[in-house]
């Protein structure tokens, strides 16, 4: 099983780690698969369906990818990221996937054990981050393969599982439990401290005086303990304390302090859900996540007689909620700013085909306002209207577009409008890392500042972000930021080969 806190360094008795990540999805877990020393090379006799790139790959195939030029090889790369290298790392693994092909991955992977780097990741749940919170009857918005982490594809473990996939998209609970495996099947168990919070990233002196003599007793031949010879350390010249807490078994918090050389932040963007900031909107029965509205089914606080429940948002989540309260057949209000045919609507950019379920939102959204009474029962939508306040009396104020107020009695309230990262770990919440650093650091918005190549954050040398907080937001993709971070430290920690 997973290490535990007695395992864990402290920062008096042991010389600084080299690699901690912060975040065990599924950015944390890619980059742990290749910081234990997987080497993806291109796989002899493969052909790549990109002419320009098959071109560039046959120049020096004995090479690893990692230690190539990661910028040189991504040039003129399209898709779907803005991040070269997520596109380059994507169509190696996945080469005409966005032509509906199924070519096989061009690449192979060594396990060279030499160019493994010590590092930790932590988390606060187990292996597979967001996607242990996420409601898990929740279909995927991305093709099962897209969720898939390298050289284990998706859809094999779903054969041996014997499950099958829904419209080519998979549950949210298959995915937590493929990434579990995933660390599992790749041996990666040992970096992976789970249950643990941290509270603080601040840079130090490098001059802090380590004592390399103590050694943990539980160290062996083969652990990550053995750290190199000072001589060998990625000699960067940073130094970084991580603050935190592990949770033990007995639910009790233990401290723990620790140096790094290098910290990854994939801390992904799930932990605070966005508030409408409105008065009213912290009473005990006004809600900001859908697991509140499962927990409400379960514990028969809401039902079929109840007044209705009130979802605010037009995105996937509120989304799901109206089918999960639908399913249950608990009336819903549905209020949401915008017209239901604004283009920026998500439910205006998905195919119908593959994504029926959501259509079928939309159809409801657009033929059941409380304007123009529909066929759909159970169900009333609030097209271009904001919430103005909550009552103690369960009663929500609305405003629409022309200024008008409305009352409703609704039961419970779910206010489902997005989620921010919490940087609250980080001096002056991060924002002086993203791009904007006047603004708080948003995924879409406003993500990190990164070095497009390496993912090493412009502003903190030795400080990294990758996944959604580098502008990252699909699982496809955030296994770029890995691939690049990886390549980083490999140079730094001179484990290139010449
Ligand atoms: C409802 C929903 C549906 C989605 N559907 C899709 C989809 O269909 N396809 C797709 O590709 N992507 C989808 N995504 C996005 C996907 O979840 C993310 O792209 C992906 O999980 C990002 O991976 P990550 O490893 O960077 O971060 P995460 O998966 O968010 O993992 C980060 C982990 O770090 C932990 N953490 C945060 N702060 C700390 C701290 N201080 N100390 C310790 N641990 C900490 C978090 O608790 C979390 O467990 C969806 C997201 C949501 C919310």
């Amino acid at each position: 099983m997973y290490p535990v806190l007695n395992k864990l360094p402290n920062k008096s008795d042991s010389k600084p780690l080299p690699i901690v990540v912060i975040g065990n999805g599924p950015s944390g877990i890619c980059l742990s698969y290749l910081l234990s020393g997987y080497i993806p090379y291109i796989k002899r006799g493969s052909a790549h369906p990109h002419p320009i790139l098959q071109k560039k790959l046959e120049e020096t195939p004995e090479v690893p990818i990692i230690d190539q030029d990661l910028e040189y090889l991504s040039e003129g790369l399209e898709g779907r990221s803005q991040s070269p290298v997520a596109l380059l790392f994507d169509t190696l693994l996945r080469p005409d996937t966005d032509f509906g092909g199924t070519a096989e991955s061009v690449l192979t992977w060594w396990h060279e054990t030499n160019r493994a780097i010590p590092h930790l990741i932590l988390g606060r749940n187990p292996p597979g981050g967001a996607w242990h919170l996420i409601e898990g009857s929740m279909i995927t918005l991305s093709q099962g393969e897209w969720m898939g982490l390298p050289d284990l594809q998706f859809k094999d473990w779903m054969r041996k599982k014997r499950r099958g996939l829904r419209n080519n998209r998979a549950t949210a609970e298959d995915i937590a439990q493929y990434y579990q495996h995933y660390v599992a099947k790749k041996g990666l168990q040992q970096n992976f401290i789970c249950g643990t919070v941290v509270t603080s990233v601040r840079k130090v002196s490098p001059d802090v005086n380590f004592s390399y003599a103590q050694q943990d007793p539980e160290r062996n031949s083969h652990s990550f303990w053995d750290f190199p010879e000072k001589d060998d350390q990625i000699a960067s010249g940073n130094l970084f304390q991580v603050d935190g807490f592990i949770k033990n078994t007995n639910g009790c918090q233990q401290p723990f302090s620790i140096y790094a050389e290098n910290v990854v932040l994939a801390t992904g963007t799930y932990d605070s859900p966005s508030k409408l900031g409105v008065n009213g909107e912290d009473l005990p029965f006004v809600h900001h996540k859908l697991s509140a509205l499962e927990e409400a089914v379960k514990n028969k606080r809401v039902g079929m007689t109840s007044d209705p429940v009130l979802i605010v948002g037009a995105g996937l989540t509120a989304a799901d909620a109206i089918l999960f309260a639908h399913h249950c057949n608990i009336p819903v209000i549905h209020a949401f700013r915008r017209r239901v045919n604004d283009p920026g609507l998500i439910f205006n950019q998905l195919p119908k085909m593959m994504y029926p379920e959501y259509h079928k939102i939309h159809q409801m959204m657009k033929e059941q306002s409380v304007a123009c009474p529909g066929p759909y029962e159970c169900y009333v939508s609030l097209p271009e209207h904001h919430v103005l306040s909550f009552t103690e009396d369960k009663k929500c104020i609305f405003q629409d577009k022309s200024g008008h107020q409305k009352v409703f009695n609704i039961s419970m309230a779910f206010v489902l409008i997005g989620s921010n990262p919490n940087l609250s770990f980080l001096p002056n919440n991060g924002i002086d890392l993203a791009i904007d650093n006047e603004q708080p650091v948003n995924s879409k918005r406003n993500p990190i500042n990164v070095d497009p190549f390496t993912y090493e954050c412009v502003q903190e040398k030795g400080l990294y972000a990758v996944g959604p907080l580098a502008g990252d937001n699909f699982v496809r993709f955030v296994q770029g930021g890995a691939l690049a971070v990886a390549s980083s430290l490999l140079k730094k920690a001179n484990k290139n080969p010449p």
